[in-house]
């Protein structure tokens, strides 16, 4: 019988569900879109029951619609919307709220008083989080403060917290398992991602019950099976990992250096740092990109690939199973960890342009306009439009237009929104080195606005560096299913998922240095005059 993956790709304005088979070719996609919640200005809510709903919906259908059945099904990856909170009843299963999701600001005031009260040096230093109202910690403590009965449930140990992957992952066990992984622990700002462990004086900051919080379990693992009634059969969960992390290990950057950037509504940068956790000092992250058996690792060498065929080594993934949790695990875990950097508004500029400005009417259309004019004219578009994220961190930051002539048409205009994109980029890849002490040979591109060639070769000729799209940009979902498909042996170790990695485009950088360096000093300009607008 043929056998495939499976992933839930729950993100934050969809659910997917991805099959895939053992070369990584897509066999089916659904896709159900689910509402957002806007109770008050700067909140934004989801409601759990509808995630659940939306993805359960969207895995039956992609297993039908390829004419499969769960017995087809090896086991299932989920990826998801990192961050974003949930807290429900262990009996009922009942969320006692919606979920608040990561871009939700309502922890803002709470969280400058965590600054104010000068924690920020120790919660960086043991999470590798700058303190923001973006992580699920101080989300968990505003449901418990503000839901009437909410903290006496927490207390009697009535309630539990999850990111969307452990609520998922409770769903689709029936209430049997409550977990998240490394990649999802390290963004809820309360997980120290050096001793790999929830931190009790953050708990006790945030005043969180210890017991309401997830067992922390590698990123490839079987954390249990699917209850028999919703695929008809048992199907093992067997992978996790938060989107942007499963997009780095979907690219295949498993070697300490290696860094993907995803161009969808935001930016998101992560550079593989190996083994050590390294704290920035340019406004980046310090996040776990994930923990794996080592026995994966034949691809950096440090470890060979072990020798075992296909069915003993599932054997002894379900014994690691079967182990109690106070047991050493059978399996020694490596954990790897990023440097991360995000910036807001990235392909969302487009989406600008073309709804607000109508100046486009698909964001495609974008690149054609771009290539019909010889640069942008001068003009500078700096969408700040909900402040600057990294490396800037400025939420008073506002959106501009600079260096508008007579001459200047909507051409230059879109041009100028798709190179936006591509100073954002470097701003981020500059941090980065900087806190590295060393500049990236190539960068590893995903997203759906890297389908843009007019951007991708701009953005070579602005880093001055390699840039490479792989033939599938889904790398998000692929991770996923990587992890998992590693965890129950459909593939072998990081090698084998390797030789799966297609190239699709290489981007060469082709500008001479006075060009690039006049561009940015335009753009830098640009940014230094958007810095504070909306004090
Ligand atoms: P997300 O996962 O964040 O929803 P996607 O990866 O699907 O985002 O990418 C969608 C974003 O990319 C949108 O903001 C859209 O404007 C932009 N985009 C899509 N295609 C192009 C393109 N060809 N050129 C420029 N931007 C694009």
């Amino acid at each position: 019988m043929d056998k495939y993956i499976l992933t839930l790709d729950q993100g934050t304005t969809s659910s997917r569900a991805i099959i895939y088979d053992q070369e990584s070719n897509i066999i089916s996609v659904a896709q159900k879109e689910f509402a957002q919640i806007y109770p008050e200005q700067g909140w934004v809510e989801h409601d759990a029951n509808e995630i659940w709903e939306s993805q359960l919906e969207v895995a039956v259908e992609a297993i039908k619609s390829a004419g499969l059945t769960w017995e087809n099904i090896e086991a299932i990856g989920i990826t998801n919307q990192r961050e974003t909170t949930v807290v429900w009843d262990k009996m009922s299963g009942e969320p006692v709220y919606n979920a608040i999701v990561w871009q939700c600001r309502r922890t803002s005031d709470y969280c400058d008083l965590l600054i104010d009260s000068g924690l920020s040096d120790s919660i960086k230093s043991k999470t590798g989080l700058i303190i923001d109202p973006y992580f699920s910690g101080t989300k968990l403590r505003w449901i418990l403060e503000n839901i009437e009965g909410a903290r006496e449930r927490a207390e009697n140990g009535e309630l539990i917290f999850g990111t969307i992957d452990t609520w998922l992952v409770w769903k689709l066990t029936a209430g049997k398992v409550h977990v998240t992984d490394y990649s999802n622990a390290s963004r809820t700002m309360m997980f120290n991602i050096h001793e790999l462990c929830w931190d009790d004086e953050i708990l006790e900051t945030l005043n969180v019950p210890k017991a309401m919080l997830p067992e922390v379990k590698p990123s490839s693992y079987i954390y249990g099976e699917t209850d028999a009634e919703l695929f008809g059969g048992p199907i093992k969960i067997a992978g996790i990992a938060g989107d942007q992390q499963a997009a780095l290990f979907g690219q295949t950057c498993f070697k300490e250096g290696e860094v993907k950037s995803t161009y969808g509504t935001g930016l998101f940068m992560l550079q593989n740092t190996g083994a050590s956790p390294i704290e920035s000092k340019n406004g980046l992250l310090t996040t776990i990109a994930w923990g794996i058996p080592e026995r994966y690792s034949a691809a950096d060498g440090a470890i060979n690939k072990p020798e075992q065929p296909k069915k003993e080594r599932k054997l002894s993934n379900l014994f690691g199973l079967l182990g109690g949790d106070d047991e050493e695990p059978k399996d020694p875990i490596k954990v790897t960890y990023a440097l991360e950097g995000s910036v807001f508004v990235c392909g969302a500029v487009i989406q600008w342009l073309r709804d607000e400005l109508g100046l486009l009417e698909k964001a495609s259309d974008s690149e054609a306009m771009a290539n019909s004019v010889e640069d942008s004219n001068g003009v500078y578009v700096v969408p700040a439009f909900v402040g600057l994220g990294a490396p800037h961190w400025d939420s008073h930051a506002r959106g501009t237009m600079f260096g508008l002539t007579r001459g200047a048409n909507k051409n230059h205009i879109v041009r100028a929104g798709l190179e936006s994109m591509a100073y954002q980029c470097n701003d981020l890849l500059e941090a980065m080195s900087s806190d590295l002490g060393k500049y990236p040979e190539t960068l590893m591109v995903d997203g759906g606005a890297s389908a843009n060639n007019f951007l991708m070769q701009f953005q070579a000729d602005i880093l001055d560096t390699e840039v490479i799209r792989p033939e599938s940009v889904e790398t998000t979902s692929l991770g996923a299913a990587y992890l998992a498909g590693l965890a129950v042996g459909y593939w072998r170790d990081l090698s084998d998922v390797d030789d799966n990695w297609k190239e699709g485009a290489r981007f060469k950088p082709d500008m001479n240095r006075g060009k690039r360096d006049g561009l940015l000093a335009g753009w830098r300009n640009a940014v230094s005059r958007t810095l504070g607008w909306d004090r």
